[in-house]
């Protein structure tokens, strides 16, 4: 469904990825994980469309898309911090992305009403995002990130600047949105528990390369290399 063909990633002198092949099933929620600086962000920027290739293909669903403009590409982003508009209501944050797709008033408002509902956050949607929680403003940008109903997600570090208690929570409700919507996920993160609880399956990187390609229960019990072993061995 996504497939990265051999792509190559340079910043003037520096690989940051390097020959990357990766192939994600429709439905299929997949982390990228690895320590900074690993290439990790720069693979969902290629993604999203905020960067493109030195050399090599993604495909999306059969077609070529590295050269697509990014709002071509239907996919909902979420990043670390969440860039809610500060100055915009909950449900003006939320139906920003409809607006821009040119949906009616009407149909935005009620879309809007029905993304808010799912996520429990209605009662709150004339708030501005300061009035709201670290976790609410997350489930907001969550929500906006979804409410044109793409069919790729592609998250980076989207629960890093939430305290423990909240963070698990949220990676609950994130696992039960994925299922409930058939979403195909692309999530970054450097947490090893994080990955290991809520991957169908991990990619280790290092260095701009895939280490280990598997489940997590294959990461976990069999670490294919020193790197692995040791990255994921971090956890406790
Ligand atoms: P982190 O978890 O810290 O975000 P990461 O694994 O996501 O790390 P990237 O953000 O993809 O890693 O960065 C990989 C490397 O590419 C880093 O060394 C970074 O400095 C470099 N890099 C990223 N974007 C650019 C850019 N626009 N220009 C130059 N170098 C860049």
């Amino acid at each position: 469904f996504i497939h990265f063909d051999q792509v190559t990633k340079s910043f003037g002198p520096l690989r940051v990825v390097d020959n990357l092949d990766l192939q994600v099933a429709k439905g299929e929620f997949v982390s990228l994980l690895g320590p900074s600086g690993s290439g990790k962000t720069t693979i969902l920027m290629m993604l999203a469309g905020f960067e493109h290739p030195s050399h090599g293909a993604i495909w999306l669903d059969g077609t070529r898309i590295e050269n697509l403009p990014s709002h071509k590409r239907n996919m909902g982003v979420v990043f670390q911090n969440y860039a809610l508009f500060p100055h915009m209501t909950v449900a003006e944050n939320v139906a920003f992305p409809l607006v821009m797709r040119g949906v009616g008033k009407g149909e935005a408002g009620e879309r809007v009403a029905r993304a808010l509902d799912m996520v429990r956050l209605a009662h709150l949607k004339d708030r501005r995002p300061a009035q709201l929680s670290g976790g609410q403003q997350q489930r907001v940008a969550l929500t906006r990130a979804l409410v044109f109903e793409p069919t790729v997600v592609l998250m980076d570090e989207p629960l890093g600047a939430l305290d423990k208690q909240l963070r698990e929570h949220m990676q609950l409700e994130l696992r039960d949105l994925h299922r409930k919507l058939g979403l195909t996920v692309i999530f970054v993160t450097h947490d090893q528990s994080e990955a290991l609880t809520m991957s169908d399956r991990i990619a280790v990187f290092n260095r701009g390369r895939i280490e280990q390609l598997d489940t997590p229960e294959g990461i976990y019990d069999r670490p294919r290399t020193r790197f692995v072993a040791e990255f994921i061995g971090e956890t406790n």
